[in-house]
């Protein structure tokens, strides 16, 4: 039989490379941003149109290179970073591959200028799908210039792959983030379509994180430093009371390279440990200095994994720094993070002797009674919700006051909610917190008239149909609600919006605040008012009815990290990610005691929707079960 192995053609073999090296625009973005910073450069722009995919552009004013180089450097296995294998422990470069630039040539249009110092002339390369279009000599600056075009023409199933610009886009700004952040000595500047994104100034690592993440980050930086022998940390934690509702601002450098690990990441959140609320994530910027030879910062293709020689010193050291930093600068004693500073002791008051605090409780007070009578235009407002979740308060108020009227609060509960109030039932007490206050005095009355909903464990709407029982989940049918709401009004821009007393002042980051402009008219058609935004900062003027001043942020916060996440293109998905991301905020959770009205007016609410049956996110809304279902159990 004859020879069938054959040698692939360079090109073919350096495609084959680039679908390791680039994944996307953002990859570019950062082996070109790295070969900059390997060349010396002080002052590095990136100019990208449509999120990298028809344009990236990276201009330094590093050393450049020779006439042989600028064509070499286009070749596979070229590297001027290392000699031997050994140079490979002992890297200070981020590049040493020598894949990057062959790899983008095979797969895009890419031009270069380059000149050394001592030149008088520079190098103009044109390369498409690593063929050499042209080489000649150009007048340039000091330094390099590399158009990187049309990314993938000659591969559509990879073009094809790309998300949308703005999810696209988002991963070159975490990618430039990432370079920024380490190289403070670096002027960096940044374009996409024609318009400034950032413009970082030689500065401080404090100054850097500022200018990146926005004003308010300087307050809420804490150092962190130790030099151990394994290791040298430093950077900055981000205090327990700014920790995000979503997804923080994390990072490690290793020697200057971003990396991922979720080992030293757990490390960094255990020293946080009982200082954050619930479901919320410390930011960090942590730099680690360890010995070359002790890392391998080659197991993957774009470098972002790291595997350390004494991961479990590393992971004691990091913790114990971390918290060391933060005991030092005083972060325990502000723990409370609902703290009002109203609430502190004015000056003079501080010195007077302490006494106990008389109380005096008004226990005819029902703070539901006339909170749920309030106007609701469009959508239920379910906003007194706070208060009722409270319900510890309440409860102890109700079992001190032991009346027969209390008792009366929890007829026709019963173990079984399916089975009708009942006389004998009535005096059942439950040793859970659930019961909704004053929930079913006059309900029991009009029960025979009226539908009956029962809240089951904070979670469930339980009512009767002809037919048997629906049970309700309450938190996914009220997202539905939302949903239909939202998605309604953000589309015929309708809806009502609550003026806020005082405007409300929220700082964002300059990205955060770019995509929140992107989407003005989009919220406030679903009921916020705008009064200005700034480059860091918004002030609100109005919010819709379903939610609370004190949610805004949260709800903010979420929106811009889910539709980071999944900004698709097309108007209409836009709105549909809005509603969603909206409804899912702004629901009634799980565990929120729900009054009779409210119980009531969802379910029917639920009922009217135009799909019923799921939750915005897919997930069942209701289950019913027939009499036929239950005779089979009995
Ligand atoms: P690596 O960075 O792994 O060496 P690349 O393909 O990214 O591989 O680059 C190949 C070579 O081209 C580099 O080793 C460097 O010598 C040269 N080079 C690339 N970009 C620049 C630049 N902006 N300025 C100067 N030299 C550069
Ligand atoms: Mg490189």
């Amino acid at each position: 039989m004859s020879d069938i192995i054959q040698l692939l053609p360079d090109h073919v073999a350096n495609q084959i490379a680039a679908g390791e090296v680039v994944q996307r625009p953002a990859s570019v973005v950062k082996e070109l941003l790295e070969n900059s910073i390997d060349a010396g450069a002080t002052h590095v722009s990136l100019i990208i149109k449509e999120a990298g995919k028809t344009l990236i552009q990276v201009v330094d004013n590093g050393k450049g290179m020779s006439v042989t180089d600028a064509r070499l450097s286009f070749e596979r296995h070229a590297t001027s970073k290392i000699k031997t294998a050994d140079d490979l422990f002992a890297l200070a470069t981020k590049g040493f591959r020598g894949e990057a630039l062959a790899s983008i040539a095979a797969i895009a249009h890419v031009e270069q200028k380059t000149k050394q110092e001592n030149q008088d002339l520079g190098t103009h390369i044109k390369i498409e799908g690593s063929e050499v279009i042209f080489q000649e000599p150009c007048a340039t600056p000091k330094g390099t210039a590399i158009w990187v075009k049309n990314l993938f023409y000659n591969v559509p199933a990879r073009r094809n792959f790309l998300k949308s610009n703005g999810v696209e886009l988002r991963h070159i700004i975490d990618e430039f983030h990432r370079v920024a952040m380490v190289h403070c000595n670096v002027h960096f500047e940044f374009y996409s379509n024609g318009s400034e994104v950032l413009n970082l100034p030689v500065s401080n690592k404090r100054q850097r994180l500022v200018h990146i993440f926005g004003g308010k980050t300087n307050e809420k930086l804490v150092p962190v430093t130790e030099e151990t022998e394994l290791v040298n940390v430093t950077g900055f934690v981000g205090k327990p009371g700014h920790a995000k509702k979503t997804r923080g601002e994390q990072f490690f450098f290793v020697n200057d390279r971003f990396v991922k690990s979720p080992y030293l990441h757990h490390a960094v959140t255990s020293a946080f440990e009982g200082l954050l609320k619930d479901k919320s994530y410390p930011s960090y910027y942590l730099y680690l200095a360890v010995d070359p030879k002790s890392i391998d910062i080659n197991i993957h293709p774009t470098k972002t994994e790291v595997k350390f020689d004494n991961e479990q010193a590393l992971y004691a050291i990091i913790r114990a720094t971390v918290k060391h930093s933060l005991g030092q600068f005083n972060i325990a004693p502000v723990l409370d993070f609902q703290r009002d500073a109203s609430m502190d002791l004015p000056y003079e008051q501080a010195k007077r002797p302490i006494s106990t605090p008389k109380i005096e409780v008004d226990r005819d007070f029902n703070p539901f009674a006339t909170e749920f009578k309030k106007e609701t235009p469009n959508l239920i407002d379910y906003s007194n919700k706070k208060i009722k979740n409270n319900t510890t308060t309440f409860v102890s108020n109700f079992k001190a006051k032991k009346t027969d009227d209390w008792q009366a609060l929890y007829s026709g509960l019963n173990t079984k909610v399916t089975d009708a109030p009942s006389e004998e039932t009535s005096k059942l007490e439950f040793e859970s917190a659930v019961n909704t206050v004053q929930l079913f005095d006059k309900a029991s009355a009009e029960a025979e008239k009226t539908q009956t909903v029962y809240q089951l464990q904070r979670k469930y709407l339980v009512t009767t149909i002809k037919s048997g029982l629906v049970v309700v989940h309450q938190n996914r049918a009220h997202q539905r609600v939302l949903y239909e709401e939202f998605r309604k009004q953000i589309s015929l821009s309708n809806a009502v919006s609550q003026q806020l007393l005082f405007p409300l002042e929220l700082t964002f980051s300059v990205t955060e605040i770019a995509l929140l402009k992107s989407l003005e008219k989009h919220l406030e058609h679903a009921g916020f008012n705008f009064n200005g935004f700034t480059d860091e900062g918004v002030s609100i003027q109005g919010i819709p009815t379903v939610i609370t001043e004190s949610e805004v942020s949260i709800i903010l916060e979420q929106l811009i990290a889910d539709m980071e996440q999944e900004v698709p293109d097309t108007g209409f998905s836009q709105i549909d990610v809005m509603a969603k991301s909206l409804a899912k905020s702004a629901a009634v959770k799980t565990g929120v005691v729900l009054e009779n009205e409210a119980q009531k007016h969802m379910v029917n609410q639920l009922f009217a929707c135009e799909e019923p049956n799921r939750a915005p996110n897919g997930k069942t809304t209701f289950i019913t079960l027939g009499v036929d279902e239950l005779d089979k159990k009995f």
